[in-house]
């Protein structure tokens, strides 16, 4: 008799920003093919059942240390990185005082760099290792009143080629996944803040050719594929959960 493994039977994988939203999401599918994971938030109480949930700032350099280690010890080894904590910036590019770029660039793209150099010690160890960062269409396409947003977002594709350039030799992979406007408690939390809610959704909605907001679970799809061992020869990669938003030019 054949049996079939689950997809990612063995594998250790950390999601940051693992307890809400798309990392919740992309957590909960990694846990459903098999892998064990550990979330890395600075509000671990979301996190999935099951998953091993560790507080965690990105934005804290032994913050960082102190929680990899830990996951590493309480999984056994890592051989997934998923680095997907963020936060918004809104406005044009003087909307956001010296503190507040700093600040995004901080957590949406040095806490990048911070995660996986403190996992790469046990990235190097494993034989299916793989890194999926979260970009976004911001990166891609101009949007208004986004600026900051974007130039991190924008880094954070730019650092993606880099580091898989680097480690190709390694066999470490390093892709993105670059999601379109996404329903998740961020976009829930900016819709209320909206003079007319309804009024905003319809616009979000409207601007996505396939004319509906992003499914978390969709981006969830494509950071395990990325991140998936059946996966070996996909590194350097790009991939757009967007609804055709960075591609396409339709007619209603
Ligand atoms: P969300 O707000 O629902 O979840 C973000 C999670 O990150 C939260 O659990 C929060 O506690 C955690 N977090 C924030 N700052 C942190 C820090 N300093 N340290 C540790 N954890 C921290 O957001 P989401 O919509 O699921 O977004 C997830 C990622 O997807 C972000 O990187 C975002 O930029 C990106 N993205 C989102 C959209 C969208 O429309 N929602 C579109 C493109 C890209």
């Amino acid at each position: 008799m054949t049996t079939t493994a689950p997809e990612f039977a063995g594998i250790r994988a950390i999601v940051t920003g693992g307890a809400s939203g798309i990392g919740a999401a992309t957590a909960r599918e990694l846990l459903a093919r098999g892998a064990a994971v550990a979330v890395l938030d600075l509000a671990p109480d979301g996190a999935p059942e099951r998953t091993v949930p560790i507080a965690c700032d990105v934005s804290s350099t032994p913050g960082v240390a102190a929680a990899v280690a830990e996951a590493a010890a309480r999984l056994g080894g890592i051989d997934v990185v998923i680095n997907n904590a963020g936060i918004g910036a809104q406005g044009q590019v003087d909307a956001n005082d010296d503190a507040e770029w700093a600040r995004a660039l901080d957590v949406n793209v040095t806490s990048v760099a911070r995660v996986t150099t403190a996992a790469l010690p046990h990235l190097r160890e494993s034989p299916s290792a793989a890194v999926v960062n979260t970009s976004s269409i911001a990166a891609q396409v101009g949007l208004p009143e986004r600026a900051l947003y974007s130039a991190t977002k924008g880094a954070v594709a730019a650092l993606t080629l880099a580091m898989a350039a680097d480690w190709v030799h390694e066999g470490i992979r390093v892709n993105a996944v670059v999601p379109g406007t996404a329903n998740t408690p961020w976009i829930a939390r900016l819709l209320a803040k909206a003079e007319d809610p309804d009024a905003e959704r319809a616009a979000l909605e409207a601007r996505q050719p396939h004319g509906r907001l992003v499914e978390p679970e969709e981006v969830a799809e494509a950071h395990c594929y990325l991140a998936s061992p059946r996966n070996r020869s996909t590194t350097g990669q790009l991939l757009a959960i967007d609804g055709g938003m960075i591609t396409l030019r339709t007619r209603r």
